[in-house]
């Protein structure tokens, strides 16, 4: 077997390369498309609380922006690198063309380990990150947003550090902000809230009653904990394991996700949870139930574990958690997959919503934002399967040819300058 491609960049460029071939892409727009656009590398150095001074590397890249301005979040982790940011940023676009929201894709990534910085550190880095990005972001090109172990208060910074550097406040320069700054009703669950869609528009396909399926979520974090809380309080499914960076936690009857969110707050952790039994995140992957919901890292699918998955529906709730040799097996066991650019697409749906509210200084009700969310949500998906039936092609495919095919029209009709 040859060896299988897990560099999330190669992983980016092959699915795109697949619906190219499909498309008939000619090969300028082909090369146009699978390269960033701009890639910003940042060295700066932070202050500690110990007096020494630390560098940090961090980066932002924008993919494509013939869409609209550049939309993507921001990932803090010791795990980035810039191939990462690209191929997260070149996601982003075609999340945004998928749900046609007028976007082009960006993502930004600072190498550091959070969880070991004091308050007050993570806020001298961010904002020291912030003023390093300013030469790109700003409410007309660069937006970001939260992403992996980043969170509204990290948001408020930056939207404080910009607006200091300007001498006025500029809260369109980013969404996923506190509330209380110009950030949107529903942001915070608007992730997990398309995600719950896309659940319950796939579960209907496959003649899938939520109430009688088990789920198993990979990552409590914004987008896994919110998720696995609206799959069990709206849909009635039964949540059979969660897990964290510590591990999973499993129990076959159920596992009560409130006492869990409280246990995970007050704990920081869901080692120990009661009345459950304790499963590794590679095992929890391949425990039997109807749907899986990644919503961690990439590559957590892999041709290593594919052929044990038992789940018959596959939710990307995370951003490339599945390899494109895992994505064959899968399909050849007849999984259908969500994929991830539809499947997440809720958050910067609404991180669209909280932009134009802001641009606008025009408030909308959490209703409003939910209601134009779902709907939304429910016709990307409609689109993604109507696409997928008349290609022959599986949702991703079906995705793909949608998304690419916008972005690569946006990019026909401007042109090449000069
Ligand atoms: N980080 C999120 C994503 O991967 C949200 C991006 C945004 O709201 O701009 O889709």
């Amino acid at each position: 077997m040859a060896v299988e491609i897990v560099n999330p960049y190669d992983v980016a460029v092959a699915q795109f390369d697949e619906a190219a071939d499909r498309l008939g892409l000619s090969q300028s727009m082909r090369a146009i498309l699978r390269k960033p656009k701009r890639e910003l590398i940042v060295n700066f150095p932070v202050r500690m609380d110990n007096g020494d001074v630390e560098m940090f590397t961090g980066y932002r890249v924008q993919h494509n922006i013939n869409r609209g301005p550049a939309k993507g979040g921001i990932r803090f982790s010791p795990e980035v690198s810039l191939d990462e940011v690209r191929a997260l940023a070149m996601w982003m676009t075609w999340k945004c063309a998928v749900v046609g929201i007028p976007f082009g894709g960006a993502k930004g990534g600072v190498i550091c380990d959070p969880h070991n910085m004091s308050r007050a550190e993570l806020e001298r880095m961010t904002r020291r990150y912030a003023t390093e990005i300013s030469i790109l972001i700003g409410p007309d090109s660069d937006i970001p947003a939260p992403d992996m172990n980043t969170n509204p208060q990290i948001m408020g910074w930056i939207m404080d550090t910009f607006s200091m550097h300007m001498g006025y406040s500029i809260p369109a320069v980013i969404t996923g902000k506190p509330l209380a700054i110009g950030g949107s009703e529903g942001r915070l669950e608007a992730t997990a809230r398309g995600v719950l869609v896309v659940t319950r528009e796939a579960m209907q396909d496959l003649d899938m009653n939520p109430a009688d399926c088990s789920v198993v979520v990979q990552g409590f974090g914004n987008v896994g904990s919110i998720s696995a809380r609206l799959l069990h309080d709206e849909l009635d499914c039964n949540i059979v394991a969660v897990s964290d960076i510590s591990g999973g936690i499993y129990n076959p009857k159920g596992i009560d996700v409130h006492r869990a969110l409280r246990y995970s707050k007050e704990h920081g952790t869901l080692k120990g949870f009661p009345d459950s039994e304790a499963v590794s995140n590679a095992e929890l992957l391949e425990l039997p139930c109807d749907v899986l919901i990644p919503a961690a890292l990439e590559n957590q699918l892999t041709a290593r574990n594919a052929t044990r998955v038992k789940a018959r529906l596959v939710i990307e709730a995370a951003n490339g958690p599945t390899t494109p040799e895992a994505d064959h097996i899968l399909n050849d066991h007849g999984v259908t997959i969500v994929p991830d650019i539809l499947s997440n697409a809720g958050g910067v749906t609404v991180s669209y919503f909280e932009w134009v509210q802001d641009l606008q200084r025009f408030f909308w009700a959490e209703h409003e934002i939910n209601n134009r969310l779902e709907s939304i949500m429910s016709r990307s998906y409609d689109a993604v399967r109507r696409k997928s039936e008349e290609q022959e092609c599986n949702l991703r495919m079906g995705a793909y040819l949608l998304a690419v095919a916008r972005v690569a029209e946006a990019t026909e009709i401007r042109g090449v300058y000069p």
